[in-house]
């Protein structure tokens, strides 16, 4: 492999561990990250959380566990080709979700809404609550105690408020500052992989139609060109066959236009990237084409009606389970319930209900509320 380029993020220019720890003997300190991401718990039960369809719907759905991996493989391939720290890309993909409440944005809107006069809940930091606090896996430290630019990674926005509470971390916010390159290519890679996934399962689904999708152009054009390669072709393979090239094209665009914004921003450092504008992103002809598939999908995927009574469910699953233990706490597992005695009680709900796979969460409602159940 080639040697990395100067303004990379390596282990001689990062921030390190908040708690120093001696050097891996035979890794890198990212190679370490990522490895304390695949042993900890929350990436564990990525297996059994969704983004759009709830886990026990069928077994050939995207979970977040495999959305993760797609992330990840992706924001890999393109961090090597720019000559940036893939190991570094790669521990951010796979902790990038870790956050995430059961039954995707609606567990986490709804978790939101319960947490309004709390502090609230969003899913970006609450993963970064996981690495820092709440796995109990190592003797010396809660959390995984990562790399600082892992971290930083992980925290892809913020409010201007918690970013003041976050120090260092929520600095780059409040001063309008740029994270690492890998940390950008892993917002885009995150990008590419859910909008072309949630394309194939809405197919599989059969909640979208290939005629339907031909009104997107991205869609269209490759498909097209795949029918003209491969004209006898089931319709099944033809789709793969069809995303395969929009995956590609999507690299391969936002590889030339990063190439072009880095060569002609010159950076020589880290730092130089910290302050620069965003120098990983898509040509805005991409843009354009990338927006209206994720608009096509908004109109009719994510507002399917089948899609809203799951998630209308969800949302109500939430709710019960946080409205129950706020009012008696002791119904909370007694790790939870210390937690709610040193913290808030409404916090560890939070910690506990967020933590929760989509089937443990509807198990753990039914055992709260029905009288016949388990
Ligand atoms: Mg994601």
């Amino acid at each position: 492999m080639s040697e990395l380029a100067s303004y990379a993020v390596d282990d001689a220019n990062s921030r390190g561990r908040a708690l120093v720890e001696p050097r891996p003997k035979a890794r890198s300190e990212f190679q370490r990250d990522r490895d304390r991401i695949v042993h900890s718990t929350a990436f564990r039960r990525l297996e059994y959380k969704t983004q759009v369809f709830v886990n026990h719907e069928g077994d050939l759905f995207r979970t977040r566990l495999t959305h993760s991996i797609e992330v990840a493989q992706i924001a890999r391939s393109i961090a090597r080709a720019l000559r940036l720290n893939d190991d570094l890309a790669e521990a951010i993909a796979l902790a990038h979700d870790l956050g995430h409440t059961p039954f995707g944005h609606a567990g986490q809107d709804a978790l939101n809404e319960c947490m309004r006069d709390h502090g609230g809940f969003e899913h970006n930091l609450q993963s970064l609550r996981i690495v820092d606090r709440l796995e109990e896996r190592y003797g010396a430290f809660d959390g995984l105690n990562l790399m600082f630019e892992t971290r930083e990674g992980i925290l892809k926005h913020c409010s201007p408020a918690c970013a003041r509470n976050l120090g260092e971390l929520g600095r780059r916010f409040l001063d309008g500052r740029r994270p690492s390159l890998e940390a950008q290519i892993c917002n885009l890679a995150d990008e590419i992989a859910y909008n072309n996934h949630d394309v194939d399962d809405g197919l599989r689904s059969g909640l979208l139609t290939v005629e339907q999708l031909e009104s997107v152009s991205l869609f269209a054009r490759h498909a097209a060109a795949a029918k003209d390669d491969f004209p006898r072709l089931s319709e099944r393979r033809r789709v793969h066959e069809t995303i395969r090239r929009m995956i590609d094209a999507l690299v391969t665009d936002l590889l030339a236009e990063s190439a072009r914004r880095i060569a002609a921003a010159a950076p020589r450092t880290l730092d130089d990237v910290r302050a620069a504008p965003a120098l990983i992103g898509f040509t805005d002809a991409m843009r354009a084409e990338n927006a209206a598939l994720k608009e096509f999908l908004r109109t009719h995927l994510y507002q399917h009606y089948q899609v809203l009574r799951m998630t209308s469910k969800a949302r109500r699953i939430i709710h019960d389970l946080f409205h129950a233990f706020v009012a008696d706490p002791r119904l909370l597992p007694p790790q939870y319930q210390r937690m709610a005695e040193t913290e808030s009680g409404t916090r560890a709900t939070a910690d506990y209900i967020a933590g929760m796979t989509d089937r443990y969460s509807i198990k753990e409602h039914r055992r709260l509320f029905s009288v016949g159940g388990p």
